[in-house]
């Protein structure tokens, strides 16, 4: 047994050292911290989950007996195209290169040209933007909903111009975006709603798969996304004006269905036979992943829900989030410490965690804070197109939320017990630094 004391004396000094202010007393009961060498609240390790094996095996020895391993009419993009539309039931599905080349392709097919603004959230990965820049359009970045970390629309209705061409919705974390009122001020201003659901394989909205409320879905195949091909992405849509572009244009514009030379301008975004291959087994392992996690995430929220200091990622009830990762907030009014020593004492008791996410909101980062997207120059604004300026854009609740979020890793190889001990740590040292 400690003393209370000598653990009093303990706590503070580990404190100290982290630059924190002092703790209050532990209420009687309370466990404590594994920072200050108490037992872990954590305990067991997660382990990860084997990603690929027999399933990936048998499409690459089938791919292998093929002799072609180009993916126009290849039997493994056909047949991956297949098992994704059971996932995402729409027409025109086009494999690609990548999650960026999947949102490039998206951005050539909705038509975005100089000048024309397109709006979306500066909490995502750059590839959201890349093709939009390419295309000498102009992302607008909207400021983002406090605990769903996605487009709040009333920012988004604010943000249109005469100039709005389309709104890239990006489902973070898995977590869909309010779909509804963002098709709704799409239909309402013309504009082409894009979703991209990189992080979101397998995440529903209302009941209804996503990807199928926009007019275009793009989806990544990166290493770390739900499924992969170590590389890789999807795009697909219902849309009669953009569904027989995709292929077109990720593809150098050539039209392989009716040819008749380049009628469009493109690159070469192609995913070849043997990634198929993967893709095809991959999206047979998607929904056992998707519900893991969306039970996992789930539960965390659950069990911490009632912390003060905390916000839980907000989901809303008939969604389900697939939680690319979990994405809290701390309240530094509720809590006597920073959020370097919260994560420092949440990593004491065993949970994976890390602080924020990005490090800065994307139109933050130097190449947008000098506009130099092109050898150093931006042509659009230089031609008088555009008069944005990212060092003048302010997104405020966005910059609060790469401040004080707190990332918890969420993988399908992870148990019930051990999501029982994160939230067990979460309450510990929330406990531990209330005000
Ligand atoms: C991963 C990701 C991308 C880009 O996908 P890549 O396959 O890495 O090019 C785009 N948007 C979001 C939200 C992502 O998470």
């Amino acid at each position: 047994m400690v003393s209370r004391r000598s653990f009093i004396a303990r706590g503070s000094a580990a404190v100290l050292a982290t630059g924190a202010a002092t703790p209050r007393l532990a209420a009687v009961g309370e466990a404590k911290l594994a920072l200050l060498g108490g037992e872990k609240a954590v305990k067991k390790a997660p382990v990860a989950a084997k990603r690929w094996g027999d399933l990936e095996r048998e499409r690459l020895n089938a791919m292998l007996e093929q002799d072609t391993l180009f993916y126009w009419k290849g039997p493994q993009t056909t047949l991956a195209l297949e098992r994704f539309r059971k996932h995402c039931p729409l027409k025109y599905a086009h494999t690609c290169s990548s999650g960026t080349a999947a949102l490039h392709i998206a951005t050539i097919a909705a038509g975005i040209g100089p000048g024309d603004e397109v709006i979306t959230s500066p909490i995502t990965d750059i590839g959201t933007v890349i093709g939009v820049i390419y295309q000498q359009g102009v992302p607008v970045f909207a400021d983002l909903g406090a605990s769903t970390y996605n487009l709040d629309p009333a920012d988004v209705e604010r943000r249109i111009t005469p100039r709005t061409k389309a709104i890239i919705a990006v489902h973070l974390c898995g977590n869909p975006c309010d779909l509804r009122p963002l098709r709704a001020l799409a239909d309402k201003h013309k504009l082409v709603l894009i979703e991209d659901a990189c992080q979101a394989w397998g995440a529903r909205y209302r009941g209804q798969p996503i990807g199928t409320i926009g007019h275009i879905a793009c989806f990544s195949l990166q290493q770390t996304k739900h499924i992969t091909t170590g590389d890789g992405g999807v795009v697909a849509s219902n849309d009669e004006r953009f569904g027989p572009l995709l292929q077109r244009a990720g593809d150098k514009g050539a039209d392989r269905v009716k040819g008749g030379g380049f009628q469009m301008f493109a690159t070469n975004y192609r995913m070849a036979e043997p990634q198929a291959a993967v893709l095809a087994a991959q999206l047979e392992r998607l929904e056992g992943v998707a519900a893991k996690r969306a039970r996992l995430g789930n539960l965390l929220t659950e069990k911490i829900k009632d912390v003060p200091g905390i916000l839980p990622h907000q989901v809303h009830p008939e969604d389900r989030c697939v939680y690319w990762f979990y994405f809290m907030r701390f309240n530094p009014k509720k809590l006597k410490c920073d959020r370097a020593a919260f994560v420092k004492a949440l990593a004491a008791e065993g949970v994976q965690c890390s602080a924020g996410y990005i490090a800065v909101p994307l139109h933050r980062e130097p190449v947008f804070q000098k506009h130099g997207f092109f050898a150093g120059r931006w042509p659009v604004r230089e031609l008088g197109l555009t008069k944005m300026d990212y060092t003048k854009h302010q997104t405020p609740e966005v910059e609060a939320i790469l401040q004080n979020g707190i990332r918890f890793v969420i993988h399908e190889g992870m148990t019930e017990d051990y999501i029982v001990g994160a939230a067990e740590a979460v309450r510990k040292v929330a406990g531990h630094y209330a005000v």
